[in-house]
């Protein structure tokens, strides 16, 4: 198989199962641009590593709206699964037609406690995203596309295969409208004047995380929901959601039924705790 046949398989076979997003990214990619440290690039992982194929899967804004709640948990694990799934078997049918390959689960984090000891993950999927062309790395830290904006969840594969790769994008995708520092309910980000990527508290965020863990409504990705970044955004019809998203935390704190958080509000108060809902605002 000619390495363009491969790469209309991966894509098609990608597809077939699920993906939303399929990219390849050259490891040179990693040296040429040094953004990573080292060890954590794919050559250092596994060597023979030629390509990293990064597959994503989309988050739907309605859903992602509703966070905090068991709904979004329920979908984070939903898609959790599915990609370490699609991951793993491409992995394995690469290594049927030859091509050995090497996956890394979508997360990788192990648990909070991991993170707390050391704040990182052995590879980073937004890096490798934004190497294969699937995106730009917005104020946020969260990898936008023009697709989903940040709402889409991602896995990588690497393989011996030497494929053609895709372009990166020449464009940042986020227009530093600074609402995801705006509405962060920890204050984790900052937005910087020399350049796109903010300053980001990760304790800060990995406090969230554990408060809303322990709540069993978890992830946060309020920063996710509220950039306006996306082509989802029309087909849920939800443009100029702006002001709808910045007033929130003020207008439930007044009202907990405030009649335009209804809908979200409804969501959060099943599968909680009662102490819990009053939390989520
Ligand atoms: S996930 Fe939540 S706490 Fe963390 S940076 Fe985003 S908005 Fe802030
Ligand atoms: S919310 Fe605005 S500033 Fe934040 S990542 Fe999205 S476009 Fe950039």
């Amino acid at each position: 198989m000619v390495v363009q046949e491969l790469k209309d398989f991966i894509i098609r076979y990608g597809k077939e199962q699920g993906a939303d997003l399929i990219g390849f990214a050259p490891v040179g990619r990693w040296e040429q641009y040094n953004e990573v440290p080292p060890d954590f690039r794919p050559q250092a992982l596994w060597p023979p590593a030629k390509t990293v194929i990064v597959l994503g899967i989309a988050m739907p804004l309605p859903i992602v709206e509703t966070t905090p709640s068991v709904l979004h948990t329920e979908l984070y694990k939903t898609v959790n699964a599915e990609l370490d799934r699609m991951a793993v078997n491409l992995m394995r049918n690469l290594n049927r037609l030859g091509f050995a390959s090497f996956f890394f689960t979508r997360d990788g984090y192990g648990s909070l406690r991991a993170l707390r000891e050391k704040n990182f993950a052995a590879f980073s999927h937004v890096m490798a995203a934004k190497y294969a062309g699937l995106g730009t790395i917005g104020v946020s830290h969260c990898l936008l596309t023009k697709e989903f904006g940040p709402r889409v969840r991602l896995v990588s594969v690497f393989t011996q295969a030497d494929i053609p790769p895709d372009a990166m994008l020449e464009r940042e995708l986020c227009i530093k409208c600074g609402d995801c520092a705006a509405c962060c309910p920890n204050a984790c980000i900052a937005m910087r004047p020399d350049q796109v990527i903010g300053d980001y508290n990760k304790t800060a965020c990995l406090e969230k995380a554990e408060e809303l863990t322990a709540r069993r409504c978890y992830p946060c990705g309020v920063c996710i929901k509220v950039c306006p970044v996306g082509l989802d955004r029309r087909l849920y019809k939800q443009k100029g959601m702006r002001k709808k998203y910045l007033k929130e935390k003020e207008a439930l704190l007044r009202d907990g039924n405030h009649p335009e958080y209804r809908p979200w509000q409804h969501v959060r108060a099943y599968g909680v705790v009662k102490e819990a809902v009053k939390k989520n605002m």
